[in-house]
């Protein structure tokens, strides 16, 4: 069934090259700024970032969180992020920065096995650091076999008739392996298609004409 689903996302929506232009760092960021909110904003904030050639840990590091909070106020995003979350982010990617920094970056970090590092990363102090944020480090910067569990993968999984939706996060995530190889390119792409799906079909109010799932979907 999961390849089946794949292999009909895959269909629809082509190839998604999420963040495939991005540096290990730039993923880092990408994912943090897009925790609690939504991926539209992690994209204009690093593009702040960039255009103010802040888009290194050490620069970071050395500019102050009101700077960071001010770049990262990304003009016609107010709608999916408060004043509050801005400066919360701003604080957390120059907490992340200096822990990064201090870790001896991304050469030192990627020697650490897969649970040693996702540990390390829910656990650095003022980051705020969730589950779903380790596991898309994971996958995207260090390029580890990890399956995302978000919202939107729920939500979809459910209306499929795959899970009941309340599962624990490792739980599911530790599902998804036992159906699928663990490689990374696959998980990366198939993280990027639910997401497009859930944009594009699978809605909190599914749209559910013409979706490239209607031949599985109970619902
Ligand atoms: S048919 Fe509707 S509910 Fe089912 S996956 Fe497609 S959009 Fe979601």
């Amino acid at each position: 069934m999961l390849g089946k689903i794949f292999a009909d996302l895959y269909k629809a929506y082509g190839d998604q090259q999420w963040w495939s232009n991005y540096t290990p760092f730039e993923a880092m960021l990408a994912a943090l700024l897009a925790q609690q909110t939504h991926l539209s904003y992690s994209k204009a904030a690093l593009e702040q970032l960039k255009h103010h050639q802040a888009l290194h840990p050490k620069t970071i590091n050395k500019t102050t969180a009101t700077q960071l909070a001010i770049w990262l106020n990304v003009a016609n995003t107010p709608n999916i992020i408060s004043a509050e979350l801005v400066v919360k982010k701003a604080k957390q990617v120059k907490h992340y920065s200096q822990w990064y920094i201090k870790q001896g970056g991304f050469k030192e970090l990627k020697k650490l096995d897969i649970l040693t590092l996702r540990n390390t990363l829910l656990n650095i102090n003022d980051s705020g650091i969730d589950k779903e944020t380790a596991d898309l480090i994971l996958l995207y910067a260090f390029e580890r076999p990890v399956f995302i569990i978000d919202e939107d993968t729920r939500r979809i999984f459910y209306r499929l008739g795959l899970i009941n939706g309340d599962e624990p996060h490792d739980e599911l995530r530790h599902l998804m392996t036992l159906f699928l190889d663990e490689d990374v390119e696959l998980f990366n792409e198939f993280h990027a298609l639910l997401a497009h799906h859930a944009i594009e079909h699978c809605r909190e109010e599914p749209h559910c004409k013409n979706c490239p799932l209607d031949a599985l979907c109970p619902e």
